[in-house]
């Protein structure tokens, strides 16, 4: 794997000689962002998820480079975040800290242009695998939607939100209709083709920041709404998208190509633990429902009752 192009790398330096010269040297390998103290350098983080290595001045006034990171750490959003200090201190212990507080590196100040580019090559790399890894940890490689593993999360998460403010959830189960036979007449590639297709009309609808389309299992997926006011219509809309694919399959017994069944539920929760499993069950048997009632249907119940 090679470090990819549009990697973003953010330089704070309150010297604007050191921040040019660093600048100039990376201008190759990555695209690079500047910052001449650590609260402007702390807010182009927070606008700007594509920087993915901050090289970090220690001595600024106002804010310390040290100050900065701890604060990075502090915020789930950034705690992650790659670091590494390029500093004139270059005492044992100033360079221990730095790496104490979690720094990827400590690079000593005037710096070796050519040794400091190749460091920083490197670090580029281990952070392109780095986020390769998260990505295939939460996503589902046939579909590209994200996992059951990711949903989870994301369901307890968004319980706990919509618990607080009081809002209700929008929750979908979606299952392939007859998808056994499916596979049994045209074969285990096609099936597998199908589910790309479904998979990406589901998607289209998680259009929100908090919306999550993820792959639940074999021929299931989940759609997570949160806010969404027109889930009845929307999950009707997708359930004829699916059909309108045309895919066919006669080995249907309610349609001759590919259809879905949706369970979906809409309901408050409270902040109890059990609130996500309560809102799957739910979904779940809806869905159970729809299968029973002829399939290629949405069984939705939007009582604003608490799920739990
Ligand atoms: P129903 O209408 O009641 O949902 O019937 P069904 O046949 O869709 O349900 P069942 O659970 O019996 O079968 C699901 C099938 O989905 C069986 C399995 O082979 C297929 N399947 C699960 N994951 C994949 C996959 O990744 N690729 C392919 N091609 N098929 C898959
Ligand atoms: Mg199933
Ligand atoms: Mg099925």
């Amino acid at each position: 794997m090679t470090e990819t192009p549009q990697q973003t790398v953010l330089i704070v330096d309150d010297d604007r000689i050191s921040r040019t010269m660093l600048a100039e040297l990376l201008k190759d390998e990555c695209r690079v962002v500047l910052a001449k103290d650590g609260a402007s350098a702390l807010q182009r983080i927070e606008e700007d998820p594509d920087i993915c290595l901050v090289l970090l001045d220690v001595s600024m006034p106002e804010m310390s480079g040290y100050e900065v990171l701890i604060k990075l750490r502090g915020n789930p959003l950034t705690a992650d975040l790659a670091v590494v200090f390029i500093s004139g201190f270059t005492e044992e212990e100033n360079e221990e800290q730095g790496l104490q507080l979690g720094a990827l590196d400590y690079v000593f100040k005037p710096i070796r242009p050519v040794t400091v580019r190749a460091r920083i090559r490197n670090y580029l790399k281990l952070v392109a695998q780095r986020r390769e890894l998260q990505r295939l940890a939460s996503h589902d490689g046939l579909t590209g939607l994200v996992n059951r593993r990711y949903f989870d999360e994301a369901l307890a998460l968004a319980c706990r939100q919509a618990a607080r403010r009081g809002e209700p959830l929008n929750l979908a189960m979606i299952d392939v209709d007859y998808f056994k036979q499916y596979n049994d007449r045209y074969g285990h590639p096609a099936g597998d083709e199908a589910l790309r297709q479904v998979a990406r009309l589901v998607q289209r609808h998680a259009r929100r920041p908090d919306d999550v389309a993820a792959r639940y299992g074999g021929e299931e997926f989940v759609l997570l709404l949160p806010g969404q006011p027109d889930f009845g219509a929307l999950l009707e809309a997708l359930r004829g998208e699916v059909q309108a694919l045309g895919l066919e399959h006669l080995s249907s017994k309610v349609a001759p190509c590919v259809t879905i069944s949706v369970g979906a539920v809409t309901a408050t929760v409270d902040e109890a633990e059990e609130a996500a499993a309560a809102l799957l069950h739910r979904a779940d048997a809806n869905l159970y429902a729809a299968k029973q009632a002829g399939r290629n249907r949405v069984v939705r119940d939007g009582a604003a009752e608490p799920a739990a």
